[in-house]
């Protein structure tokens, strides 16, 4: 059984994530697997230049993710192309992974699932919510950005209130202690789900 998680920026999914660990489930979180993959894959350094030219790659020889990250920003086309290296390896990677797992469900975090429309790869679907101002508070500190550099990134993505309709499950990721109860509580849902 797969179980896709997704939230918006600063919701919390990776946390609550390593909360399904920690109860014995096997995690795939897309976006480390895909900056190890930049990091390792020489096809995937071969596409960039191709890209963005030779400048992509820093003087340590590993892509400039700031660098990238600055000519996505505003271009969508070039994003789009970006994701057309790097989605379909992470995609044929997790299914390899797949494969090696034994736990009774497994679960992908992906921030995008539901604007991609990928719902229909997973068996259920959990979307982790937090209050806007909260998610902002989160982000600047872990990012060390500014609060309209957060409000423009969280404008990029579709509202919660639209996610939440497609989502089988929510957790609202406010109070911590409250989300590893609620994370418990669904893992044993999902656990007679897969044995029903
Ligand atoms: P992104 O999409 O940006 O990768 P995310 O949804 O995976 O974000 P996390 O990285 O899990 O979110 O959390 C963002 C930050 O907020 C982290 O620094 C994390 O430690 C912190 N955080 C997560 N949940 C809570 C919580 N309930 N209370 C306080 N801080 C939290």
């Amino acid at each position: 059984m797969i179980v896709g998680l997704t939230g918006g920026i600063g919701s919390g999914k990776t946390t609550v994530a390593k909360l399904f660990q920690a109860q014995g489930v096997a995690i795939f979180v897309s976006d480390t697997e895909a900056k190890k993959l930049m990091k390792t894959s020489a096809e995937i350094h071969q596409e960039l230049i191709a890209l963005f030219g030779d400048e992509v790659i820093a003087e340590n020889g590993l892509p400039d993710r700031k660098f990238i990250a600055g000519k996505v920003f505003n271009d969508k086309d070039l994003l789009e192309q970006l994701n057309q290296i790097i989605h379909p390896r992470v995609a044929s990677y997790f299914q390899e992974w797949k494969t090696q797992q034994n736990t009774p469900y497994i679960i992908y975090e992906a921030a995008i699932i539901f604007e991609k429309n990928l719902q229909h790869r997973f068996d259920y679907t959990i979307i982790v919510t937090a209050p806007e101002e909260e998610k902002i508070k989160r982000v600047m500190k872990r990012d060390n950005s500014s609060e309209e550099e957060v409000k423009a990134r969280i404008k990029n993505q579709w509202p919660d209130s639209d996610k939440i309709k497609l989502a089988d499950f929510q957790i609202e990721n406010n109070d911590l202690e409250l989300t590893k109860t609620k994370v418990s509580a669904l893992h044993k849902h999902l656990l007679s789900l897969v044995n029903a």
